[in-house]
């Protein structure tokens, strides 16, 4: 018998702005969080990064993974973005290769879950004003490994 579940898997497509590069995610995001820190503001060139982890088993490139540059923002963490167009496509971290860290703002459709709060608002733009209900975290919304769970671990 067909495993009712799977009937319902999620399948997101992403691309990056030259469209040379394009990706496919399996299955539900991890908790989806708003970042407000510096490190992702100038990744993305953007007030904020709205980003989910999901197990590197659900991820999936389609085409032009040989035209990908690679930067080490941090000690463990590797930022991959398209050389042609700079688009940010994912994150990997060299302390945990079963996870990936995804900007939603390249997907070509909604995920099914909706975030869940803002984090790092201690470095938000001073000019940028929240005007949602989440839940807002000064930092880590409770822990690191909050930010690294994905759809499995609940
Ligand atoms: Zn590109
Ligand atoms: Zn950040």
């Amino acid at each position: 018998m067909e495993n009712p579940i799977h009937a319902f898997t999620q399948l997101l497509t992403g691309r990056c702005l030259c469209e040379s590069i394009r990706y496919e995610i399996e299955g539900e995001l991890g908790p989806i969080f708003h970042c407000h820190c510096s490190k992702c503001r100038r990744w993305h060139g953007a007030v904020f990064r709205s980003r989910a982890t999901i197990k590197t088993s659900q991820f999936k490139w389609l085409k032009g993974e040989e035209l990908l540059s690679r930067y080490h923002s941090s000690e463990f963490v590797v930022k991959h973005f398209c050389s042609v167009c700079g688009s940010n496509l994912i994150s990997t971290y060299d302390n945990d290769p079963t996870k990936i860290g995804v900007p939603l703002g390249g997907l070509e459709q909604a995920p099914t879950n909706k975030p869940e709060g803002h984090m790092f608002v201690s470095a938000k733009s001073p000019w940028f004003k929240i005007t949602d209900d989440l839940p807002q975290h000064d930092t880590w919304p409770g822990s690191h490994a909050k930010v690294r769970e994905t759809s499995g671990d609940r």
